[in-house]
């Protein structure tokens, strides 16, 4: 569980300040997948990052699984995201040198993982997302979607409890959006993993179990959403 309570994050800019939060509240559940919406300059990566523990809040409280985030050390936080944390990036991020399954055992390589299980896991992840076939492919011969599946293979190789996506779907067509947007709603759900996508699009917002929006650093609205199964 999530529980942000009365956040604030303001950010000095020259003589003025800038209130990139302003008393946010909400929690988000195990199991869930939440999207928070906004338009550019909302405060929404200023949320997440604030979230996953890579900047201090001005003011309020971020308990993670009854751990206050704002109060960890550097090296606290450090530790907690390699242990709990996934990322999934809107530029993928891949390392171009290396192939699909390569890039997705290279974060189990820094956990210390041995050679041997870390590629099972990571072969095991890239066939979780259907790229099987890919397996030996570099980024570069890749598609856009390809790629994000990389990504995503990458975070769910590492086990973490809650995966946080940026704009995952920025790059790609609204073909490949929907696969790529099923494909997470699918795995999470199976894995019972907490997702939070942040996005500026109502569209994409959509897939969430949850969508908080967000303008001027305040969530207005929590709708919502009953899905079937929306993976085609
Ligand atoms: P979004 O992700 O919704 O586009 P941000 O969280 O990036 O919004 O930004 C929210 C507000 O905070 C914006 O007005 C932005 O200019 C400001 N802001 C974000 N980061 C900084 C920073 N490091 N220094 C100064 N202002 C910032
Ligand atoms: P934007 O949302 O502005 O397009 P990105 O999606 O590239 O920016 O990054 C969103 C956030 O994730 C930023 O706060 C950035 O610092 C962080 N970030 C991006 N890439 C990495 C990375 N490889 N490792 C850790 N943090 C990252």
């Amino acid at each position: 569980m999530i529980e942000v309570k009365n956040l604030y994050k303001v950010y000095k800019v020259g003589d003025t300040k800038v209130y990139a939060l302003n008393g946010v509240d909400f929690t988000i559940y195990k199991g869930e997948f939440c999207a928070i919406v906004g338009p550019s300059g909302s405060g929404k990566s200023t949320l997440l990052n604030m979230m996953a523990g890579l900047e201090k809040p001005s003011k309020g409280e971020i308990v993670i699984g009854g751990n206050h985030i704002e109060k960890l050390s550097e090296n606290k936080l450090v530790a907690f995201r390699r242990k709990h944390v996934g990322f999934i990036f809107q530029s993928y991020n891949l390392i171009k040198t290396m192939n699909a399954t390569e890039n997705v055992a290279l974060p189990l390589s820094f956990r210390g993982v041995p050679k041997k299980i870390r590629n099972e896991k990571a072969l095991k992840y890239i066939k979780l997302v259907g790229l099987e076939k890919q397996k030996k492919h570099m980024a570069n011969e890749m598609s856009g979607g390809q790629q994000q599946r990389v990504g995503i293979a990458r975070a769910l190789a590492m086990d973490p409890k809650i995966i946080f996506a940026d704009e995952p779907t920025g790059n790609l067509d609204s073909k490949t959006t929907k696969e790529i947007l099923g494909l997470m709603q699918k795995i999470v759900r199976e894995q019972n993993q907490t997702l939070i996508m942040v996005t500026h699009d109502n569209y994409i917002a959509k897939f969430a179990d949850r969508q908080f929006h967000i303008v001027d650093g305040k969530i207005f609205k929590i709708e919502e959403q009953h899905h079937e199964d929306t993976e085609e």
